[in-house]
């Protein structure tokens, strides 16, 4: 372990909850959890922590109650949209609203898009930012997985050119992930955004993996819209957001129809129901908002601040590393990258081990070593089965041990991820347990049960 980057500019790792929780292993002694899977969802900031309870007692009503803490609450929740607007650094007239996820952000950004739209995603993204747009009457593009940025700007280009070659001019929208849920890897954001651009096309970015690890400006990227989730980025109360231009969220139908969308509601003569729906974040926020959700987020956004990017990102950079390294070392590692290892990445890796079923491997780091990684296919099903070397539908399911023999395809893989609250300790146990596991094997053994690959004690 010997080539980090200088360790200067580094921090130590931020507080989060659960840094000290004890898990029982399969053995019977008990030993610290290392989380890692925070792709999947991180452990909450201890400062989110703190400010929401702080906040808890004065919790009431948004945009309802004449009471204080109800005009409490709605300044809180309006300053925590203006603290996520500084955050990402939105331009003037863009608008903040808040959502349940980033999943939830980008159907409410596919149901506002002018109608007849063509979108443009990439088959690599998440589930996420590839779904939405099917069964709405847009007309979708799926650009194949790129091998390089340089390859997935110029698919772009061709698809854009082609799309303009072949008919009149029509509302664009271009949709992509920042950093890869599967490989972490970093996505060419700003030379998408300004592709997109050039042929009038509008660009979402899916922030959810890299705004907990990386700045995101929406002014230096230029992109049309940015969206993430509250639960990725240490604040998991249940709230998201959708951030970016007003104009298409304007002219939308609200996301949701009720109470707080709408201004005024009249009767008619003929019996009908009339409405005139609010414009700006309102619209799409029909219902009583997530106060807390919304304020836990903009709490994150203050904490990450504060900390500093520039050291939060050295940091992780040391991390990665350090799990590289490791891994290195391990021959029958195989690590999953479209772009290259050399890459830069966020701290989100996915391999698969020569000789085990990644499901068997990921339940014996939980029952044996107390490490929680994920496996599966990562709600990327397109891309991982790229990287596996395969297309045929496979389960994804725990598979039997046996499952994926030496030499044989893997079925599924194992994704491990950590960020700002991650301590050095957990990677180095991390690396240590894949390189026992290889060399010695699992000391119990495994069956599936409910579809989950389980030690087992019957025995
Ligand atoms: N986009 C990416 C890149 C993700 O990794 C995820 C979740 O893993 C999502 C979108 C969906 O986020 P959520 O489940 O919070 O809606």
């Amino acid at each position: 372990m010997s080539s980090y980057p200088n360790a200067v500019d580094t921090c130590r790792p931020l507080d989060v909850l659960g840094r000290e929780v004890e898990v029982p292993l399969v053995g019977g002694e008990k030993v610290t959890y290392a989380a890692l899977d925070y792709a999947a969802s991180a452990p909450a900031l201890q400062r989110v922590w703190d400010d929401v309870a702080a906040y808890a007692p004065y919790y009431g009503s948004v945009h309802r109650g004449a009471g204080y803490l109800s005009q409490l609450s709605t300044d809180l929740f309006e300053q925590s949209r203006a603290t996520v607007a500084d955050f990402l650094q939105l331009r003037e007239d863009d608008q903040v609203v808040f959502t349940r996820a980033t999943t939830d952000s980008l159907n409410l950004l596919a149901s506002a898009l002018p109608a007849g739209t063509r979108v443009y995603a990439f088959e690599t993204e998440h589930h996420a930012s590839l779904l939405p747009w099917r069964g709405r009457g847009l007309d979708v593009t799926y650009l194949r997985a790129p091998r390089s940025p340089e390859q997935a700007v110029a698919a772009l280009e061709e698809a854009l050119a082609a799309a303009h070659a072949a008919g009149g001019p029509r509302p664009e929208l271009v949709c992509v992930t920042g950093a890869s849920n599967v490989t972490g890897e970093i996505w060419p954001v700003r030379e998408l955004a300004a592709t997109a651009h050039r042929y009038g096309a509008r660009i979402v970015l899916d922030a959810a993996q890299l705004a907990p690890h990386h700045p995101v400006s929406v002014r230096e990227l230029d992109v049309d819209w940015v969206a993430f989730s509250g639960h990725k980025l240490y604040a998991p109360f249940g709230a998201g957001v959708l951030a970016g231009r007003a104009d298409w969220l304007d002219a939308a139908e609200p996301y949701l129809a009720g109470g707080g969308a709408s201004r005024t509601v009249a009767r008619e003569a003929d019996g009908s129901v009339a409405v005139e729906w609010h414009r700006g974040p309102a619209r799409h926020e029909a219902g009583s908002p997530n106060v807390i959700g919304a304020y836990a987020i903009a709490s994150a956004c203050r904490a990450l601040r504060e900390a500093g990017f520039d050291a939060l990102v050295a940091r992780e950079r040391q991390l990665i590393a350090r799990l590289r390294e490791g891994l290195a070392a391990v021959p029958e590692v195989r690590v999953l990258t479209l772009f290259g290892e050399d890459h830069p990445r966020v701290g989100v890796l996915s391999f698969v081990v020569q000789g085990w079923n990644s499901s068997h491997f990921s339940a014996a780091l939980s029952a044996e070593y107390g490490i929680g990684v994920r496996d599966g296919l990562f709600c990327a099903h397109p891309l991982v089965r790229t990287l596996l070397g395969g297309e045929e539908n496979v389960p994804s399911e725990c598979g039997a041990p046996e499952a994926s023999l030496p030499g044989e395809r893997s079925l599924n893989a194992i994704r491990v991820s950590f960020g700002a609250g991650t301590p050095d300790e957990h990677v180095d146990r991390f690396v240590a347990a894949v390189r026992e596991l290889v060399t010695q094997g699992a000391q119990w053994a495994y069956r599936t049960e409910g579809g989950r690959c389980v030690p087992d004690t019957r025995r």
